[in-house]
């Protein structure tokens, strides 16, 4: 493995024990409960939303350790982003996990260090359970499935 694998593996497992924003969100504006069966993933996603501006992000569940670093990595960079900037952010995330180029790593930011997942196809699923939830929430669906 190289030094930056290395690197992105740590951010992952550090990510995963000891999740970010694992608490429920008192105030939240919207909010939706994302599944993802093939893993057992399972993530309560609450957001609040002002003018347009996600101001706080939160999640609850239970899931692999995939799926609860990209949540807790995306709860963080979501903070301050307009709704069209999130889901923009779901665009460029899914094409990079499917590996496809045309993605701006800049908008990523932390969330790169999900680019060796391309090569494990089950695992996109627990890597975009996150963000399948989060547009289910801003679309103000009840639930999103991977399925
Ligand atoms: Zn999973």
């Amino acid at each position: 493995m190289s030094a930056i694998e290395e690197l992105y593996q740590d951010l992952i497992i550090d990510h995963s024990k000891d999740p970010r924003n694992f608490k429920k969100l008192i105030n939240n504006t919207h909010k939706a409960f994302g599944n993802n069966p093939l893993c057992g993933d399972k993530l309560h996603l609450e957001l609040r939303i002002l003018h347009d501006v996600i101001e706080d992000a939160a999640f609850t569940g239970d899931g692999c350790a995939i799926s609860k670093a990209t949540a807790s990595l995306m709860t963080e960079i979501l903070k301050g982003k307009t709704t069209f900037e999130a889901l923009k952010l779901f665009n460029d995330f899914h094409s990079m996990l499917v590996g496809n180029a045309m993605y701006d790593g800049n908008v990523l930011g932390k969330l790169i260090v999900f680019q060796g997942i391309k090569q494990f196809p089950m695992r996109v699923k627990c890597a975009t359970l996150a963000f399948h939830t989060l547009q289910a929430a801003i679309n103000k669906k009840e639930g999103a499935s991977t399925e």
